[in-house]
């Protein structure tokens, strides 16, 4: 049986809000079965609590932020709930003191070394997976995204469509057979990415204050602005994978199935998400058993605690 996880130890970290520009700490610490992904403002008296679902998505305007009917918010979720898939972890309480996660480096890596550091814990319960039955598909103008069913595992095939002499064209097209260890070695450390006439209209609004090279790809009318240039020839794709595992990872149930998408954003990722659970035609809620199906197996970063900097061979 593929069981449910969590971590063993609480962890913190600090860096800077996206949105804000200011400092931000957040602590992660274990949650038993079934708890979700839960996270709490503590910088709110009462403090606000809010559960990671579909529906409590309401804002995808520049990240996806869960919101609640008061208008409390935590911005800037998707990386972490991208880390979190691939590391196979359901349960965690997060504590952040902000409207906001840090954006750390714009990537999935700087979480998954986190939690890394404080190991993984293995519940005694079953881990639950979305089977998808039937192609969902949801369109926005010329951008689509589906997910259909799949025998086994976690498949993911990605196009993007820039027009930049910086954007290789035989570059945006990106395809995965999602495991833990694939989604850290190729995927994971992809960082977000901009254009610099976007961020000074973006600055001219009070929005992305904490944006920089330090955590975004920012790229002018003809090139990288980074002084290090890409992580992977293919980055923008890849993190546009990156968001996709994370917004799809929001009910925190790994699916099995395949995802598709031309030109997906957040925004398309929360409405194919909620279009699937609208359907109940279209999945099923399983558990997986390792003798079952072996395929499943190995999809998530392994069990066994690895030291902080490590990379897989
Ligand atoms: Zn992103």
């Amino acid at each position: 049986m593929i069981r449910q996880r969590t971590i063993n130890k609480a962890v913190s970290a600090s860096g800077i809000g996206l949105h804000s520009g200011r400092k931000v700490s957040v602590r992660f610490r274990p949650a038993p079965a079934n708890t979700g992904i839960v996270y709490t403002r503590v910088d709110i008296e009462p403090n606000v609590v809010f559960r990671a679902s579909a529906d409590m998505v309401r804002d995808t305007e520049l990240c996806t932020a869960l919101v609640n009917d008061a208008g409390d918010r935590v911005s800037t979720i998707e990386h972490l709930s991208a880390a979190l898939s691939s590391m196979g972890i359901d349960n965690l309480y997060v504590d952040v003191n902000a409207p906001e996660l840090p954006v750390m480096d714009g990537s999935a890596q700087p979480f998954i070394y986190l939690l890394e550091n404080a190991g993984i814990r293995v519940l005694d319960e079953p881990k639950q997976f979305l089977k998808i039955l039937k192609t969902v598909r949801v369109e926005l103008d010329d951008k689509w995204a589906e997910l259909r069913p799949a025998k086994s595992g976690f498949k993911l095939d990605l196009e993007i469509d820039f027009n930049h002499p910086a954007m290789d064209r035989a570059l945006q097209h990106y395809t995965m057979d999602f495991t833990g260890e694939k989604f850290f070695r190729d995927v994971s450390r992809a960082r977000t990415f901009c254009f610099m006439k976007d961020v000074e209209f973006m600055h001219a609004h009070n929005l992305a204050l904490g944006g920089s090279l330090d955590n975004a790809v920012v790229l002018d009318d003809y090139k990288v602005m980074n002084p290090e240039g890409l992580r992977y020839p293919d980055e923008f794709v890849k993190h546009k994978m990156l968001d996709a595992i994370g917004d799809l990872y929001m009910n925190v149930r790994s699916i099995q199935g395949e995802f598709r998408a031309y030109k997906t954003g957040h925004h398309l990722n929360n409405m194919l998400l909620r279009a699937l659970l609208a359907d109940a035609a279209a999945y099923r809620i399983i558990t997986v058993d390792d003798g079952v199906q072996a395929a499943e197996k190995g999809r998530f970063i392994r069990e066994t605690e690895r030291p902080y900097g490590v990379v897989f061979a």
